[in-house]
């Protein structure tokens, strides 16, 4: 019998999944189901997963509640010579109580419940997940592991709102999102520059939610993202960083409800609603029409604006790394942001560019860019293993 760390990431129309061998961490398959709410699909990969796939139907109404449970019972029944020890979940918000990665129980669970509104469109379907596991087996120690968690070394003025004290002492902080894929990079960065991963480092994690993290000394000084993920860059349906009278605007003005106005900046904004198209770069990059153009070049223009405000806050840079969907696959975008960024020290090798690096900056550059794959679940499978 193998041993293995079941690792889970619910998000808001799909669940990623992970299996790796509880000794060594090797993956031993990792896939996913999406279209959640649609037509849900299974897709898995890796040494086992021929087995899991062969001759299988999904349930046709689902949530994730039956979705983990038929995910569960698959890998039971498929994977007959795996024991799963443990499961870790990717958990999107931990607030100001969790600042590392904690087995969860009844009253963790209640403490995660009080967060959900901090993370609607993720942090009820992380729970769901959690409390699937717990339904089919009740034994099985779980874990969860916080996107929050990497930030909670920044200095307080990072965190921090120009707002009434009271407000503050509450909790309405900058806490800050992508830190699993953030200590990832962190963890890998010295393979790649040596020394120079000790120095100041933007990572910008550009997937469907877009965040960038200033690093020094491998640890989080500042990011984009703030009190929810809806802050900072533009993304694939999200606003990011919005004039806070504009909702004011929608509120009073357009009589807007909140949950239509929620709906707005979390679901129809970003690059979805400026191009009015698609939320997908690859969509948009191979469409002609002018406005897939301008959602593109709105996009490069933010991320490059908010480049500039960290690269302030580290007083320079030395390493820039592009990761996530985007990150890793749009040389395009990556262009976009890297050329109005020379006042920083940035230099492209444009050829490296296009093919995708893991170094895609000039000889001549002061900064070293690269792009890094991220992967999120082999953070939460060490930290699982760590906490059983
Ligand atoms: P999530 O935040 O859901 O984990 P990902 O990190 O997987 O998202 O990023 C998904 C996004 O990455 C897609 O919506 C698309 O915009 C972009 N993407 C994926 N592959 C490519 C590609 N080959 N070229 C350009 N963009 C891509």
């Amino acid at each position: 019998m193998t041993r293995a760390v079941l690792v889970l990431n619910a998000g808001s129309s799909s669940i990623k999944f992970a299996l790796y061998g509880a000794e060594h961490l090797d993956v031993l398959c990792r896939g996913q189901i999406d279209g959640i709410g649609g037509t849900p699909r299974f897709v898995a990969k890796g040494a086992r997963a021929a087995r899991l796939t062969e001759t299988l139907a999904l349930p046709e109404t689902a949530t994730h509640e039956t979705l983990t449970a038929w995910l569960l019972e698959t890998l039971r029944a498929r994977l007959d010579d795996v024991t799963i020890s443990a499961a870790g979940h990717r958990v999107v918000h931990g607030g100001a109580r969790f600042v590392a990665p904690v087995c969860i129980d009844d009253a963790v669970m209640g403490e995660l419940d009080s967060l959900v509104s901090l993370a609607p469109l993720h942090e009820p379907h992380n729970l769901a997940t959690i409390r699937a596991v717990a339904k089919a087996w009740s034994q099985l120690p779980q874990v969860a592991c916080f996107d929050t968690q990497f930030h909670r070394t920044q200095p307080r003025l990072a965190q921090l709102f120009a707002l009434p004290q009271e407000l503050t002492d509450d909790g309405v902080l900058r806490y800050g999102f992508h830190g699993l894929s953030y200590e990832y990079i962190a963890g890998v960065l010295p393979q790649h520059v040596g020394p120079r991963a000790d120095g100041r480092v933007i990572v910008a994690h550009l997937g469907n939610g877009a965040s960038m993290c200033a690093l020094k000394e491998r640890r989080s000084v500042a990011s984009t993202m703030g009190f929810t993920a809806l802050d900072g860059l533009m993304m694939g349906t999200r606003s990011g960083a919005l004039d806070p009278g504009v909702v004011l605007h929608l509120l009073q003005h357009k009589r807007m409800s909140p949950d239509e106005v929620s709906s707005l900046l979390y679901n129809k904004s970003g690059l979805l609603g400026v191009s009015g198209i698609s939320a997908d770069v690859r969509k948009l990059e191979a469409s002609d029409d002018p406005r897939a153009a301008e959602a593109l070049d709105l996009f490069a223009y933010r991320a490059a604006r908010e480049l500039g405000s960290l690269v302030a806050v580290l007083g320079g840079l030395d390493v820039l790394v592009f990761t996530a969907g985007i990150g890793e696959h749009s040389a395009g975008v990556r262009r976009r942001i890297c050329e109005p960024s020379a006042w920083a020290g940035v230099v492209l090798d444009l050829v490296a560019n296009e093919r995708g690096g893991p170094r895609i900056s000039s000889p001549r550059s002061q900064v070293d860019v690269l792009v890094i794959p991220t992967d999120e679940e082999v953070v939460i499978a060490r930290a699982t293993r760590q906490q059983v």
